[in-house]
């Protein structure tokens, strides 16, 4: 076995056991998370079975994926912070954006969806942990923005996505993530929709996670290993927001 085989065995063999655990087999998907990682090692974890994975970068990504462009039933999701300029580009190239906090973004992510491609899949950023995290919508801001965004034919409301500050307590961990697990349900309930995705759960709270009800965990360094911030100067290695 090869290291980053060795790493795949690894996490879904946790996801597996938090499964069981609360009685969802099958019920968890895997982001894998390769920002900052090169193709080639993106071509490996393809190798192991991998097809979904998750990018923050918007620059970098697009050349990943052309580079990436022959690899059949690919799957790739935008989780990064999302300049308003910059829309176009993630309508064209993404399957799934995970990180939409405002109708503005929403909107123009409609507006230049290709008529070619399926609908986008989208979950709304939440901002689940108030003082730390800057992006994602509050909570009280949430219904009208599902409301809003319900009524845009060229996107598909999948559901919730959420990063709460770091914590390392697992009891502590699962909070933030049942806030959002309800947050869905109450939603769902409001507006008669069936959003299907809870997009919670990183390398360091994958099982607190999925005990509240993830749908799909967002893994990078558990798979690809540290970041290779090396690789990319003008990035902050201790936080991904960009300033629009
Ligand atoms: C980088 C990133 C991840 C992966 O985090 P790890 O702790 O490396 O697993 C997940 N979600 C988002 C939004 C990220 O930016």
């Amino acid at each position: 076995m090869t290291l980053l085989q060795d790493r795949f065995q690894q996490v879904y063999d946790q996801i597996h056991l938090s499964e069981q655990i609360c009685n969802r087999q099958g019920q968890v998907q895997l982001l894998a998370v390769s920002k900052t990682k090169p193709t080639d090692m993106i071509r490996d974890a393809w190798s192991c079975g991998q097809k979904h994975f998750g990018e923050s970068y918007l620059q970098e990504a697009i050349s990943k994926i052309q580079a990436l462009h022959d690899l059949s039933d690919i799957h790739w999701h935008f989780i990064g912070p999302i300049q308003s300029n910059k829309t176009r580009d993630i309508a064209e190239h993404f399957e799934w954006v995970h990180s939409v906090d405002r109708l503005k973004i929403a909107q123009r992510l409609n507006d230049q969806r290709p008529e070619l491609l399926p609908p986008l899949n989208i979950c709304l950023q939440v901002n689940i942990s108030g003082e730390t995290s800057k992006s994602g919508v509050s909570l009280d801001e949430l219904p009208q923005l599902v409301q809003a965004i319900n009524q845009l034919p060229r996107l598909t409301l999948r559901g919730l996505m959420g990063i709460p500050a770091p914590e390392s307590d697992p009891a502590q961990q699962r909070i933030p993530f049942r806030t959002l697990a309800d947050a869905l349900k109450s939603l769902n309930k409001q507006f008669s929709l069936d959003m299907d995705t809870l997009s919670m759960g990183m390398s360091d709270d994958l099982e607190a996670a999925i005990q509240e009800g993830s749908t799909m965990v967002r893994i990078g360094t558990a798979l690809f290993g540290e970041r290779d911030y090396a690789q990319k100067p003008s990035q902050n290695a201790s936080s991904n927001q960009e300033k629009e």
